[in-house]
């Protein structure tokens, strides 16, 4: 069945590979995006096809969308902590006034709506590794709380709408996420590794590099978030990728997949907030939906370096 679907912040990484993989299953996709931290080169090649269709808005502000629609994927979002400091008034909008417009939109279609969490609802967090069932450790007044407390009232707000009106929600809790189109100048450790060992400067590592995270390649994700769709839960669902590792193991096969490069790691302060540890759990996707992430750093690290060295000009 061909459904017509609109993803927000379809012109972002995460975004531009869900249009791919909508428009692959023959449906309907409506782009929205601002070009805030999304761009127009990671969906030019999206742009001639006749089932896609780009709207050049601000979802922090109300819109109507013409015809039917069968699903709502809310994206929009400053996501990387570089992002969301040089725009924290913007990423409070997103989360607040544009999930709420998103929901509208869902609302008045009597689409399905889908809203990408994050992994930062956990904060700082003190259970490891993290269920879906934890609360979280964040801290509402420094630099990232923008973003976290964001997407935690993006959450409520998405329960409230499914349990005053009917609607039917999903919430995906994403967790670290790499893979080509993302910025090289986004500021996270995947893109900032692979630049600078591209241009032979050293690699930045913040803090002594032990803190973890787990990294989930956008192939993976895009599966996962799509099982989430066609799985009738609504409360949240972690999507990721439960290989931990230390930032500094990261940068170290960076630097492995990035053939002859001179480049060496030299450490920088800890930002602010940093969270120490960070894996999900991801027994309940599993259970739900059998989804479990294929790809390993070891494959994906290497596509991403190819994607990055042709076109990182
Ligand atoms: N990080 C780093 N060097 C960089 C960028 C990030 O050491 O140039 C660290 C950062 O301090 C954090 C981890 O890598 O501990 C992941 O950071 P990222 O910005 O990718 O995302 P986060 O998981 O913090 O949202």
């Amino acid at each position: 069945m061909n459904m017509r679907v609109l993803i927000t912040g379809g012109a972002g990484f995460i975004g531009s590979h869900l249009c791919e993989r909508f428009l692959a299953e023959g449906h309907t996709v409506l782009c929205l995006d601002n070009f805030l931290t999304g761009s127009d080169a990671n969906i030019a090649h999206l742009k001639g096809q006749p089932r896609f269709q780009l709207i050049l808005h601000n979802i922090a502000q109300p819109l109507e969308v013409g015809g039917s629609l069968a699903y709502v994927l809310h994206f929009a979002s400053p996501a990387s902590p570089v992002d969301y400091l040089k725009f924290p008034i913007q990423t409070l909008k997103v989360g607040s006034l544009g999930t709420l417009n998103a929901l509208g939109i869902a609302k008045a279609k009597r689409a399905k709506f889908l809203l990408a969490s994050t992994s930062e609802v956990y904060g700082d967090p003190q259970v490891h590794p993290q269920p879906e069932s934890y609360w979280g450790h964040v801290n509402p007044v420094g630099p990232r709380g923008v973003y976290d407390e964001a997407k935690r009232f993006a959450e409520a707000l998405t329960m409230a709408y499914h349990r005053e009106h009917g609607l039917d929600t999903r919430i995906a809790r994403i967790f670290n996420t790499y893979g080509p189109r993302m910025r090289l100048n986004d500021g996270r450790a995947v893109p900032t590794f692979i630049a600078q060992a591209l241009r032979g400067e050293p690699l930045t590592v913040f803090g002594d590099g032990r803190q973890t995270r787990s990294f989930c390649y956008i192939d993976d994700l895009v599966e996962g978030l799509r099982r989430v769709m066609d799985a009738a839960v609504h409360e949240p669902i972690n999507v990721g990728n439960p290989d931990e590792r230390s930032i500094l193991e990261i940068a170290q096969q960076v630097l492995a997949s990035c053939n002859g490069t001179q480049s060496r790691v030299e450490f920088r302060p800890l930002p602010e907030d940093d969270p120490k540890q960070r894996r999900p759990d991801i027994s309940k996707i599993t259970r739900l939906t059998g989804w479990q992430p294929r790809v390993s750093l070891d494959e994906g690290l290497p596509a991403t370096v190819a994607w990055f060295r042709e076109h990182w000009n």
